[in-house]
């Protein structure tokens, strides 16, 4: 099954048999994963964790904190000594564990995303379609590298004989948000795992059930004790706990750019661990006259309402060419008032709730600064609903771009549109903006696309598609929107140091 950000998961699906979630799904896995074991906070303290689509409690997991981490930096140490099992095991080796990962996420794909869906509000259609097959090959990629990732020899000057060695960082500290739990999850344990690293990883604190059950697959695929431990808790105390710890060697982190901020001062005023970041956006979508409107239209709805706006590359301000600024503005709002809010669980269900109170505050506090600033509501506005989290699909016209929609990353249903003149004009005030993590153009124009990708100051820039993503496929961002890349080869170097031996080559007459 290959339909990983293929755009409208709840359509898509209705070309499949529809798969059904599980009803009454037991919460098994709730405390903390450590050395293949589980454990109970040492603080003997839990925290609850909600169904956003409801307000109602699933469960309480245990409440993981410094000495937790503590516990977990030590058992990841451990399995990361020389001579222990995972230190000795062949590279392939490593790559079938892997694989055998995948297999059994695949074996459990029903679970892992009724599981996703709960705690997370995700439609269940984007689980099982989109999230749970992006996290299955992502394990899978990076299981195929884990015997390739080779260094080289080197013409040194001299008589030496000179190569690299490409060795695992160490202990990495893995710091989740809770938008895409599983895929993130995955993104991370697997250029890790597949370079012979051992990780601890945080879930977000909204979301760590799915991660939790994959403990239990960790072990049951026979990845040594040790190598993945997973401690579920709070940002301040057991994020702060990693991105501090003086025996962890690199933290990898995907979040906001505030918390991103203190992750790389916390390595600065510890160990300079080596920090990757994956940050928030605010991505331009540039749309020109002579695109396919059927197409651009579609796109740009996909590129913001997927997963309820929720998304680090949400394409949140469209940019689009004067002659057909009022006719894209009047499909965009016919396309997002089709959009159907629902419980999540349900198969025609395309938008779920946000994931908690604090979220949905927000997007309704920057949804009314806009009706204030000036800009036109077309739909939406509000909330949606009697309980959980939901908000109707909301498109804005005329907007500025000094407008606080037009600027902040809102994080929600969302969409901002605005009108512009000459290329020259766009390219300006589409990278008038401090992040840079994504962007795309609509055009059937290929100096323009060509010009337009090249100035643009993003990580990733679509060009008549949006959203397109798969593990071969470098991520990451310009200025704030993050430091490294993952995925795609380019993701192997964050969980690479690269050694030089030289040898000294005695000489005939010497
Ligand atoms: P966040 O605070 O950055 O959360 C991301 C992860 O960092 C969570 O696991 C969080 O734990 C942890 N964390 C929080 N404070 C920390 C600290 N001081 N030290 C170490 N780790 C820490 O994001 P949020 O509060 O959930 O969302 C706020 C905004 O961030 C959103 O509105 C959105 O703009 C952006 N965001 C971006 C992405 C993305 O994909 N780039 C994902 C999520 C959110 P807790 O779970 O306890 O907070
Ligand atoms: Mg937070």
């Amino acid at each position: 099954m290959s339909s990983e950000n293929k755009g409208k998961p709840g359509e898509k699906a209705a070309q499949f048999s529809m798969p059904t979630p599980l009803s009454n799904l037991e919460i098994k896995y709730t405390k903390i994963f450590i050395n293949n074991e589980w454990h109970t906070s040492v603080s003997g303290k839990k925290f609850p964790v909600f169904n956003p689509a409801t307000g109602e409690k699933i469960c309480e997991v245990e409440e993981g904190d410094k000495e937790d981490v503590d516990k977990a930096v030590k058992a990841a140490r451990e399995a990361f000594q020389l001579g222990s099992p995972w230190r000795r095991m062949d590279a392939s080796e490593r790559g079938k564990l892997l694989h055998k990962l995948a297999d059994l996420m695949e074996r459990d794909i029903l679970i892992l995303s009724t599981l996703e869906s709960i705690d997370a509000g995700k439609a269940f259609t984007a689980s099982y379609f989109a999230d749970l097959p992006g996290a299955i090959k992502s394990l899978r990629y990076y299981a195929g590298w884990a015997d390739k990732n080779h260094g080289r020899t080197v013409p040194m000057d001299g008589d030496y004989f000179t190569f690299t060695r490409h060795e695992p960082v160490g202990v990495c500290g893995q710091i989740i948000p809770w938008n895409f739990p599983l895929v993130m999850f995955s993104w991370k344990i697997a250029p890790a795992l597949s370079n012979g690293n051992t990780v601890v990883i945080k879930p977000a604190e909204q979301t760590p059930l799915t991660a939790l059950y994959m403990g239990s697959l960790i072990k049951e695929a026979g990845i040594p004790a040790g190598v993945v431990n997973i401690v579920p808790g709070y940002g301040p105390t057991a994020g702060a706990a990693i991105s501090h710890h003086m025996d962890i060697n690199k933290v990898a982190f995907t979040g906001s750019t505030e918390v991103g901020k203190l992750i790389k001062e916390a390595a600065g005023k510890t160990n300079l661990k080596r920090v990757t970041l994956e940050l928030g956006g605010k991505s331009p979508v540039i749309i020109f006259a002579d695109a396919d409107l059927n197409v651009a239209v579609e796109q740009a709805h996909q590129g913001l309402f997927y997963h309820q706006g929720q998304c680090c590359i949400a394409g949140s301000r469209i940019f689009v060419e004067e002659p057909i600024y009022e006719e894209f503005v009047r499909r965009s709002a016919e396309r997002a008032k089709q959009r159907v809010l629902g419980d999540p669980l349900l198969p025609t269900t395309q938008q779920g709730p946000q994931i908690d109170k604090e979220q949905y505050d927000r997007i309704l506090e920057l949804i009314e600064s806009g009706k204030k600033e000036g800009a036109k509501l077309e739909c939406g506005g509000g909330a949606w609903g009697d309980k959980g989290f939901f908000i109707q699909p909301t498109v804005f016209s005329n907007v500025k771009d000094d407008m606080r929609i037009a600027k902040e990353e809102i994080f929600g249903p969302v969409q901002q549109i605005m009108s512009f003149k000459t290329i020259d004009e766009v390219i300006k005030r589409a990278n008038n903006t401090t992040y840079g993590l994504a962007a795309g153009v609509f055009t059937k124009d290929l100096d323009k696309a060509m010009t337009i990708s090249t100035a643009l100051q993003a990580g990733t820039v679509w060009i008549n598609c949006y959203s397109a993503m798969s593990p071969q496929c470098p991520f990451g961002g310009f200025k704030m929107s993050g430091n490294g890349r993952e995925m795609g080869e380019y993701g192997l170097h964050a969980y690479t140091e690269v050694k030089t031996v030289t040898m000294k080559i005695p000489q005939k007459n010497s």
